[in-house]
């Protein structure tokens, strides 16, 4: 087994790695690092929660020189929440360097970003909108970077980043280090890498994402006007220590949390691209310390949630493409939970071919969960192109007092 002595780290950095108390590197810092430390451009895909933070965040911190009042690195991720985030691990790993990361993100005030970046920070991380909010207002110099990260790629393209990206990047000297981190590579991802970094070393661990020993994962035959049904069924036989409902659209989120949320009253919030920053927030916060159990969410916030008590994740919708299946799944079995998560996808009859997709993307059939009493009208099955399928396991109903609120189911 391959330990953090083994990718030769300065001692200051060992240092800061005991103190925060990884043992060992996970494999995409195993490899990352020790290619990112040379200097070179490196891509890194792995599926999330396997530790890609850690891994940009040690050549970071190798790299730069921490006497120099000037920012040397810059870091790019999709939301505030997740900037807050590598922010946070940037924070723990640097205890021994002397060194704040600035978080530059939108929804907080901006006076107070100024002043960081008067102390002339090392490192900043931040979303693209904001960074270049805080260029245009001559705060913000990147003449002096060295090392320009590209967090969590895909989803960045995604929301519509490239443009700012590729503004930001403009600013870069030509002569830094660019790293790219993903959990899928899309031909976008691919475009931007190609046009933006030099020869780039590639670090594939997508292959074995989301394995079953991480994420049980199972689908759930069920006609549209029948998944709140099932999706009750579920919620009191798995009673999840913490989920995350995943629907399609915005209305469709809404209108399943009035739904959810005349029986349950409490621990159910509905969180989407229209809810305020002050609402999101106040929401991840719940999520964080365990006092919100249900959360229902579109893609688009999704991406922003990394908690790691999050035991359940249901597909209410089919999502829209099979990356985003792997992100909303992503979110569970994550590295730091003791238990496994398990996610279930609710699929129509008439959408076996998006469920294949699914499967190929992932390189597993996805066993079926049957629920008594649930079945789809005349028991219509789906068609799958590989159909192999076990005998599904039936599950019989059983009611927990796990969740006082579901009394009233
Ligand atoms: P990703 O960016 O790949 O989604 P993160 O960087 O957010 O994953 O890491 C997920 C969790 O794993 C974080 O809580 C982080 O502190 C923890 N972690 C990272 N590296 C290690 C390690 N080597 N050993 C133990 N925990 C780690
Ligand atoms: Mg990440």
């Amino acid at each position: 087994m391959i330990t953090f002595d083994d990718l030769g780290l300065s001692t200051r950095m060992m240092r800061a790695i005991r103190s925060v108390g990884y043992t060992h590197p996970t494999p995409i810092q195993a490899e990352f690092i020790p290619i990112a430390i040379t200097g070179k451009d490196c891509i890194g895909q792995a599926r999330t929660g396997t530790g890609k933070t850690a891994a940009f965040v040690i050549p970071i911190l190798e790299t730069i020189d921490h006497r120099l009042p000037e920012v040397q690195a810059i870091v790019l991720s999709p939301t505030r929440e997740l900037s807050e985030q590598v922010a946070a691990e940037a924070t723990k790993l640097a205890a021994e360097h002397n060194c704040q990361p600035a978080l530059l993100v939108g929804g907080r005030s901006i006076g107070s970003q100024l002043k960081m970046l008067e102390r002339c920070p090392s490192i900043v991380v931040g979303t693209p909108g904001r960074v270049i909010d805080l260029i245009q207002r001559g705060a913000l110099n990147l003449a002096k970077i060295k090392m320009v990260i590209l967090d969590e790629a895909d989803r960045m393209l995604d929301i519509g980043f490239r443009p700012d990206i590729e503004r930001i990047l403009r600013k870069c000297p030509a002569q830094r280090q660019t790293l790219l981190l993903s959990a899928t590579m899309d031909a976008a991802v691919q475009r931007l890498a190609q046009k933006y970094m030099q020869s780039p070393g590639m670090v594939d661990l997508s292959g074995g994402e989301i394995g079953p020993s991480l994420v049980e994962q199972y689908f759930c035959t069920v006609d549209e006007n029948r998944k709140f049904s099932l999706l009750v069924r579920l919620l009191y036989e798995e009673r999840p220590q913490q989920a995350i409902v995943f629907c399609r659209t915005k209305r469709g989120a809404d209108k399943l949390h009035a739904r959810l949320g005349k029986r349950l009253k409490r621990n159910v919030e509905a969180i989407h691209g229209d809810l305020p920053q002050r609402e999101r927030d106040r929401v991840f916060r719940q999520l964080r310390d365990g006092s919100l159990r249900l959360l229902i969410a579109t893609d688009v916030v999704g991406r922003g949630i990394d908690v790691s008590g999050i035991s359940h994740i249901i597909n209410y919708d089919l999502p829209q493409s099979s990356d985003d299946y792997v992100h909303r799944v992503g979110r569970t079995g994550r590295l730091s939970s003791d238990s496994n998560g398990r996610a279930f996808t609710f699929v129509t009859p008439e959408e076996g071919d998006e469920l294949t997709q699914i499967e190929i993307r992932i390189n597993q059939m996805l066993p079926e969960m049957k629920y008594e009493g649930l079945e789809t009208v005349n028991n219509r099955r789906i068609k799958r192109h590989v159909d192999k399928a076990a005998e599904a396991p039936v599950v019989s109903f059983a009611v927990s007092d796990d969740w006082p609120d579901f009394d009233t189911l």
